[in-house]
């Protein structure tokens, strides 16, 4: 029986596309609005894909509404899909033996708690080999609120393993004080990991329970989260 989930962020987290998603998002604007956009003004690190689409729609006068949204990422994600094999990026520092340790353990069930769309997160997993190492994931499809995604991956957990996961014995990982914000929105243990855009000290003002530089030292990152 599972007793423990570990919830990954992707961006910043598990992998750096080298700028291969926001690229794709400036190709987006161009086509459908006609504008050259350099993205300023605009946060995109932490946020949901759904939610940076709502901003730059704000920007444009467009409509959020569905036919608009999806249109609209339906663009972004032709353009990434080529964005990815043209940009240098990879798998971050002992993520692929941390996802292959946690496999291991029975215990252990291993899904995603992100802001991409599921098929950006597909996409991008794929391209650099690990899409295969998660059961199920919460996404910005689920809502465009990142702090409303973990009721998601509860619930999807839940499904999958035929019972609840208690909160506290829920991990939430990621590169960004939003990531630590939507862990606690659900009472998870939050685990912050400076390899995105934010420093150890930057992330470390917003309280985590666990910080690390990056997951490079394998052994000391599973003892310290008690497996
Ligand atoms: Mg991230």
């Amino acid at each position: 029986m599972k007793t423990r989930l570990f919830l990954f962020d992707i961006d910043g987290t598990l992998i750096a596309s080298g700028g291969a998603g926001e690229k794709a998002l400036t190709l987006a604007i161009k086509e459908r609005f006609g504008a050259n956009d350099s993205l300023e003004g605009i946060e995109i690190a932490g946020r949901t894909d759904t939610g940076i689409a709502r901003r730059i729609f704000e920007r444009y006068g467009v409509e959020p509404n569905t036919e608009n949204l999806t249109g609209f990422l339906d663009c972004y994600l032709r353009h990434l899909e080529t964005r990815l094999p043209a940009t240098k990026g990879g798998v971050l520092p002992g993520i692929l033996q941390l996802l292959e340790e946690l496999k291991k353990r029975p215990a252990v069930a291993v899904a995603l708690l992100t802001g991409n769309i599921r098929a950006g997160a597909k996409l991008k997993l794929t391209h650099y080999g690990v899409w295969h190492f998660f059961e199920f994931g919460a996404f910005a499809d689920d809502h465009h609120d990142r702090n409303r995604l973990g009721k998601f991956a509860q619930d999807r957990a839940r499904e999958t393993h035929g019972a609840p996961f208690a909160p506290d014995q829920i991990f939430v990982l990621g590169d960004t004080p939003h990531d630590i914000d939507c862990g606690k929105a659900f009472g998870a243990k939050t685990v912050a990991i400076a390899t995105g855009r934010y420093s150890v000290e930057e992330l470390r003002a917003h309280r985590p329970d666990f910080l690390f530089q990056d997951l490079s030292n394998v052994a000391d990152v599973l003892s310290t989260l008690g497996l």
